[in-house]
């Protein structure tokens, strides 16, 4: 068998239910390794409450350069109740957080999927939604989360001002409409670029970057602007209509919110973030579910792995361009559904309870 070059994963499964999904996915990867002969090479280290507890910080140096270093990094999640407490700076979430902002992680991909099997999750008719796949690439370091000047001051008249500032550069603005076009190519060929281009200036700034770059390299693409608001009403109107949406951080924070809820459980949302290529081709990026921790479940042996998983699916497509093996473990995800395992948060009348180990076995079974 040929041997393709050694790919390296940092898996940090953290705290909580964390362990549990990321034990999954090491089997997945174990098993991608013995049968597909894909050399994939993993190291796994603390992250969050359990690094605290062992090195007194959320995140120590060595594994913050491991992170650098590797090609994709997997999280599982962080936090509990018992360290909530602690000072800010050590708080298990700062790693995550120093994570996306060292590893200039600018694009956040959550797709919102909703297998058919689900359909009855969901507050919108089966029809709308039934075999939704929509993804959402989020602008994730700049707008109006970042912009200065920020805060709250006193005014003239007794009162108090909040000031918030909503600015984007133009190069801010392409790189991450980049990441959507490039997507794009690997899906429908359909992107929705939406901002509020009608009354903020940032929001036009942003239409005639997008529409530049489009003009210039994507043409092949098409390309839709929307309204943000309107983007809000359309995602519970017809849905399907979408492929790619790239927005900005705020209005990126709201939309995938509400397309997520669309498909029902948190414990089937996976998400990418992405950071720019180097003249390489390389590029830096963090896979982790869309869920927490979940203390009040964690060490049962029932939580769901597959947005983990699916979170792995996203890391082989996007970071290591495997495809193929990315669409079989959805294929595979997909055809447990069908036979009607699952996990206890998505268990419904004539579906069979697993556990999560059962579970990522059975994934792992549809896969051979
Ligand atoms: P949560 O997502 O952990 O849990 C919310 C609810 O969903 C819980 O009832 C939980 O049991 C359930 N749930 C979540 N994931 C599940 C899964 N895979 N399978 C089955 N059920 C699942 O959110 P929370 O309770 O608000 O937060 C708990 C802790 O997680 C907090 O400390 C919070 O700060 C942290 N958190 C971390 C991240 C992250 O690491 N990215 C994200 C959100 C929250």
């Amino acid at each position: 068998m040929i041997k393709v070059k050694k790919r390296k994963f940092l898996l940090l499964p953290g705290d909580g239910i964390g362990p549990e999904v990321i034990g999954e996915v090491k089997k997945i990867i174990n098993w991608f390794n013995k049968n597909k002969s894909l050399d994939f090479e993993i190291e796994e280290e603390l992250v969050g409450g359990a690094s605290y507890e062992k090195n007194g910080t959320p995140i120590t140096d060595e594994v913050f350069y491991k992170a650098l270093e590797s090609e994709a990094v997997i999280l599982g999640a962080v936090g509990g109740p018992k360290w909530d407490d602690l000072e800010f700076s050590k708080k298990p979430e700062r790693a995550l957080l120093k994570l996306r902002k060292e590893l200039k992680l600018f694009a956040n991909l959550r797709p919102a999927i909703c297998f058919k099997q689900l359909v009855d999750a969901s507050s919108l008719k089966p029809d709308l939604i039934s075999d939704l796949d929509i993804l959402f690439v989020r602008e994730l370091t700049g707008g109006i989360y970042f912009g200065e000047p920020r805060g709250i001051k006193p005014i003239d008249n007794g009162e108090r001002k909040g000031i918030n500032t909503h600015v984007y550069t133009s190069s801010e603005i392409e790189r991450v409409a980049r990441v959507a076009f490039d997507l794009a190519r690997k899906r429908s060929k359909k992107v929705t670029s939406c901002e509020k281009s009608n009354v903020m200036e940032a929001g036009q700034l942003w239409k005639e970057e997008v529409k530049t770059l489009h003009e210039k390299e994507y043409k092949d693409i098409e390309l839709k602007h929307m309204l943000a608001d309107n983007c809000a009403m359309q995602l519970v109107r017809y849905p399907k209509q979408f492929d790619v949406i790239v927005t900005d951080n705020l209005f990126g924070d709201m939309l995938s919110d509400e397309a997520a809820m669309l498909t029902g459980s948190l414990g089937l949302l996976p998400s990418a973030s992405l950071g720019a290529k180097d003249k390489n081709g390389n590029m830096r990026s963090l896979y982790e579910p869309v869920h927490g921790s979940a203390p009040d479940i964690a060490g049962n042996g029932i939580a769901n792995p597959i947005a983990t998983i699916l979170s792995f699916a996203m890391a082989l497509k996007y970071s290591l361009d495997l495809d193929k093996e990315s669409n079989n473990l959805e294929k595979a995800v997909q055809s447990v559904l069908d036979e009607g395992l699952r996990t206890k948060d998505i268990l419904s009348k004539g579906t069979k309870e697993v556990s999560t180990s059962e579970m990522g076995d059975a994934i792992i079974s549809k896969l051979q």
